[in-house]
């Protein structure tokens, strides 16, 4: 017996659940379908099990994809503010950490807990442990074919399958293979906000510096990031790192400010008479393993007052404006997200359903548009979501 709904919405995760609840509520008759027997087990591990779910400063300028304007309507559309007003209404706790970011006071269960509770009020049947055989168009509508419920129709389909990172937790390409089925271009993707590794080499210097830490500028071309770099067994990791990482492109340099806010050769000379060896005025700003390796490197630890112009000038350079050409990413199993995806030309920005396929949705991180590190990429789960859910 074939059964039928008005939507299916293929993978329940921040993205699904929320376009789930909206169409639900909305009297549509939905089936909410994931692979996974596990719900939204992203969101369960995001912001280390606190889910960053917003960032107050959401712009599109912190969002990258081909079509940099592409978000702007679904982002104007449902803000930070509304996510607030939901967490509000049903007394889940938050707070802001840092830059904006909102976190939630308990844990990431009581987001996942609020959308699955949202989607049953509104007698959204979701359905975990399925595989998804097979999606073929029909007359108004989908035909899907499914493993263990058989098959489905349905007038609209929404893709929120989401992107290839942690395959360990259930990602898979799904969402972009059928699209390129539907003949709809995919723009080509890749790990981003992602540690970025060294190659042996560059490990010898930087190995012994690992869990080692500093407030740092990363900038790749003209794009900049000022937040904290973390050097590791691998590499480089920490915020600015993860940030900066969604701009890399094989073999493209990478130059760190390790000490952004300050100039260290007006620092020295306001200190050019002062005896302390350049390791102990360093750890003013570093942590004395950093300090002792910045002289090691330039093979310079005198005294302030026995430093040559020669060497303010290395100090600088190396502090200022230290430049490392990365070996490649640590890819999918340790990035946040995927970049790149749904080419935004084949959707409609208010509703996100394709141009060329009548009834046929993708929404979330599954589409090309990438948020920045700090919650940006659940907002734009959540705003395309909704921008879906009252179109469908
Ligand atoms: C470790 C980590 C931490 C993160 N922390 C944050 C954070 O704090 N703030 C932030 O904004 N973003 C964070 N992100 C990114 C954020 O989790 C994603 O951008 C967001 O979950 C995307 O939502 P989505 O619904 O599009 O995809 P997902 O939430 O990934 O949901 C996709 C769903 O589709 C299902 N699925 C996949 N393939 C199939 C298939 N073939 N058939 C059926 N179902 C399928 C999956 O099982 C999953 O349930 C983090 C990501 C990671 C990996």
């Amino acid at each position: 017996m074939i059964q039928k709904y008005d939507s299916v919405i293929i993978g329940a995760g921040a993205a699904g659940l929320m376009c789930a609840y909206i169409a639900g509520s909305r009297h549509k008759k939905v089936l909410l379908l994931d692979h996974s027997n596990k719900l939204a087990e992203k969101i369960r591990i995001s912001g280390g099990g606190r889910c960053n779910f917003t960032n107050i400063y959401t712009e599109p300028k912190c969002y990258i994809s081909a079509n940099p304007h592409f978000c702007i309507s679904a982002l104007s559309g449902y803000t930070p503010y509304h996510f607030t007003d939901l967490l509000d209404k049903y007394k889940i706790g938050y707070h802001e950490k840092t830059l904006g970011q909102l976190f939630c006071n308990d844990s990431s269960g009581d987001i996942i807990g609020l959308l699955d509770n949202l989607c049953k009020a509104n007698n959204v049947n979701r359905k975990m442990s399925i595989q998804v055989l097979n999606v073929t168009k029909i007359p108004n509508g989908f035909e899907i074919t499914t493993d263990n419920i058989g098959v489905i129709h349905a007038e609209t389909l929404v893709i929120a399958t989401g992107g290839l990172s942690i395959p360990q937790i259930g990602a898979s390409g799904f969402g972009y293979n059928l699209a390129r089925e539907f003949s709809l271009n995919v723009i080509k993707t890749e790990p981003a906000l992602v540690p970025l590794a060294l190659d042996p080499e560059q490990l010898q210097y930087f190995g012994p510096l690992s869990g080692s830490s500093f407030f740092s500028q990363t900038k790749i071309d003209k794009i900049t990031f000022m937040e904290n770099t973390l050097i590791t067994h691998r590499g480089l990791s920490g915020p600015a790192i993860l940030q900066i990482s969604s701009y890399y492109n094989s073999g493209s340099g990478l130059q760190i400010d390790m000490l952004p806010k300050q100039d260290i050769k007006q620092l020295i000379n306001e200190n050019r008479k002062s005896t302390k060896l350049l390791s102990n005025f360093l750890t003013l700003f570093f942590s004395q393993r950093i300090a002792s390796s910045i002289c090691q490197i330039l093979q310079v630890d005198k005294q302030l007052c026995q430093l040559s112009n020669k060497d303010i000038e290395l100090i600088n350079k190396l502090i200022h404006n230290f430049t490392v050409t990365p070996s490649g990413t640590l890819g999918y199993k340790k990035a946040e997200v995927t970049k790149g995806g749904v080419d935004t030309k084949e959707l409609s920005s208010k509703s996100m359903e394709c141009r060329k396929i009548d009834g046929l949705f993708f929404i979330g991180e599954v589409v090309d548009v990438t948020g920045w590190l700090g919650g940006y990429n659940f907002q734009w789960a959540w705003a395309s979501a909704v921008a879906t859910g009252n179109s469908l």
